[in-house]
Order: structure tokens, then C-alpha cells, then sequence
């Protein structure tokens, strides 16, 4: 018997809507994307993130956060998601298939966006796995491409069958909202787990070796600067966590409230 409930049980609540599943596509066989309606008047800026429920049998609501991927303008809603193993929201989603509903949050949440940057010429967004989520939305939004000249994303995952979006990323400099705000964009990939003959279009190792050996630098073709860089960091934590000590030890600071910096960070654990 099925532990989901998407009909009789999964009801609005005063804070979320209801909203139907209208497509998945599945990267892998644990990494996918979904579409869901938009609830109305939902409002959110590339960078956040919405926050998910569905439904046990016994009742109970497992909620958890998703980055929006889509663009702002469109009238869908969409996420890009890893199913882990044991993951209480991860068992739930797994059973479910377009038509089926799920609980979205009005409100959308956090303060990974662009607007934190009072400054900068080049904008490096480095990702680990689905922390690609939130750049896909940010690299769709027009402004983004007119505040900054260079535009960097820097994608790391387990082997190359997990690099999603490449069709999109590749299509981005031709849409003509996009270029017209005139950025240059750079897509940088690496794996951790391929051999590198298997992924030698790609760089190979972690994003913390790559930046300490001056390898994602040499690739991007620009190196990361207090005075013209503005980094955004996002998945793994222990990523965040020793990416950050490498740009403090750079001299960069990471935005606050009151107080202008060059980095903002998103754990997704
Ligand atoms: C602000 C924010 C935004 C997030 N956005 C996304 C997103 O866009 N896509 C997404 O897949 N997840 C995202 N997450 C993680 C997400 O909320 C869930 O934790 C995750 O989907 C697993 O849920 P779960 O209930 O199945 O397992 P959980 O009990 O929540 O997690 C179990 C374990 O799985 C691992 N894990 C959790 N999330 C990930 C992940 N994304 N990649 C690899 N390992 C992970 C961790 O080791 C964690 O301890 C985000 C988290 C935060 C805080």
C-alpha cells in the first residue's frame, strides 16, 4: 500500500496551496526535474527557494526546501531534485507522477540572490549537484546579464551522467532578452568520480582543489578578485564551508545584512 496520500488527505493549508504535478524528467535514475502549476500571485526572485509538503498516510506533512529553477515570468513552477536514499520527502516524492499534487508555501524564502551584490563586474555561481537548481533560475533572469559583464557557472557532480540542464545552459547566450544585457557566460564543468580519458571535456576534482590549484581560474579565464568578483556558493555544506575559508583567505567577506560583500552562501544540508 502506497504511504502518499495526494487526494482525499493532502489538503491546502492556510499557508500553502495545493498545486498539481505537470511533468517529470528524470537526469538519472535519482536525479529529476519536475514542472507543478504556480500557485496565484506566487512571487519569487531567481535564487529562492520554495518549500514543498506532502502527505503521509498517517497524516503527518513532510515538508522541505526547493530551490526554483524556472524563470520568473513562466507559469509553472519548477524544481530540480535528488531522491536520497532513507530521505523521508525523497520516499513520498518518489511514488508520485504527473497529476498527482503536492503542498507549496506561498511565500518563497532566502537570500541567495543577486541583489545582495552592491558591486562586481564578474559573477561566479559554483554548485555542487542540485545546488545547480537556483543558477538555472538566476542565468534565465534578463537583469542578471546586464548587471554583471562575465557570468561564470561552475557545475561539480559524481560523473558526467549527473551534468543536467547542458541543453538549456548551451541555448542561453542565444535568447535575445539575454544577450541583450550583453554578459559573457561561461560554463565550466567537472566531475569527482569519472576517470579523466571518461570525462576529458570536463576537469576533474573538487571545486575546493580546482580553486586552490588555480585549475577553475585557468578555465574560466578569469580569476576570482575582491574588486571584480561576486561569488555565489550552493549544495553541499562541506563544500560551502572550505570554499569559503579559501575566498576569506582572498580577502572576501561574505554579504550581511547592513554590510556589502563578495560571497553569498546556501547550504542545502
Ligand atoms: C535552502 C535549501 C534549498 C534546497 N534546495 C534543494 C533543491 O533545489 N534540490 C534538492 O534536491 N534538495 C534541495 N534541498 C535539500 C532538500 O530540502 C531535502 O533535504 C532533500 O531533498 C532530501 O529530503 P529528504 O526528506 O528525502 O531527506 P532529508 O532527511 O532531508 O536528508 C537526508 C540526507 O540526504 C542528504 N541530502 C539532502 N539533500 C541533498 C541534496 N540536495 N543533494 C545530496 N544530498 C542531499 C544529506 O546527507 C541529508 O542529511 C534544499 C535544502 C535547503 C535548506
Amino acid at each position: 500500500m502506497s504511504t502518499v496520500n495526494t487526494d482525499s488527505v493532502l489538503k491546502n493549508d492556510e499557508k500553502s496551496t495545493l498545486e498539481t504535478i505537470t511533468s517529470v524528467h528524470h537526469w538519472t535514475a535519482t536525479l529529476l526535474s519536475f514542472r507543478c502549476t504556480r500557485p496565484p500571485a506566487y512571487q519569487f526572485t531567481p535564487g529562492q527557494f520554495a518549500r514543498l509538503g506532502l502527505r503521509t498516510a498517517d497524516g503527518e506533512i513532510v515538508s522541505r526546501a526547493y530551490s526554483v529553477t524556472s524563470a520568473m515570468e513562466e507559469n509553472t513552477l519548477e524544481f530540480f531534485l535528488v531522491l536520497v536514499p532513507d530521505g523521508p520527502f525523497s520516499a513520498l516524492f518518489a511514488k508520485l507522477q504527473p497529476g498527482d499534487q503536492l503542498l507549496v508555501e506561498k511565500n518563497s524564502y532566502g537570500f541567495m540572490t543577486v541583489d545582495r551584490f552592491l558591486d562586481g563586474e564578474n559573477l561566479w555561481m559554483l554548485a555542487t549537484g542540485t545546488g545547480l537548481g537556483p543558477f538555472i533560475s538566476i542565468l534565465q533572469d534578463p537583469a542578471v546579464w546586464k548587471k554583471f559583464k562575465h557570468l561564470i557557472l561552475v557545475h561539480c557532480v559524481r560523473t558526467q551522467e549527473e551534468l543536467a540542464y547542458q541543453a538549456l545552459l548551451q541555448a542561453l547566450p542565444h535568447r535575445t532578452e539575454l544577450a541583450a544585457g550583453g554578459a559573457h557566460l561561461t560554463l565550466v564543468q567537472a566531475t569527482t568520480r569519472d576517470n579523466q580519458t571518461e570525462s576529458s571535456r570536463h576537469l576533474h576534482g573538487r571545486i575546493t582543489t580546482l580553486l586552490e590549484d588555480g585549475t577553475l581560474e585557468t578555465a574560466a579565464g578569469t580569476s576570482i578578485t575582491v574588486e571584480a568578483s561576486r561569488v555565489m556558493i550552493c549544495g553541499n555544506p562541506e563544500m560551502i564551508t572550505a570554499t569559503r575559508e579559501i575566498l576569506v583567505q582572498r580577502g572576501m567577506r561574505p554579504c550581511r545584512r547592513a554590510v556589502p560583500g563578495q560571497f553569498v552562501t546556501e547550504d542545502y544540508w
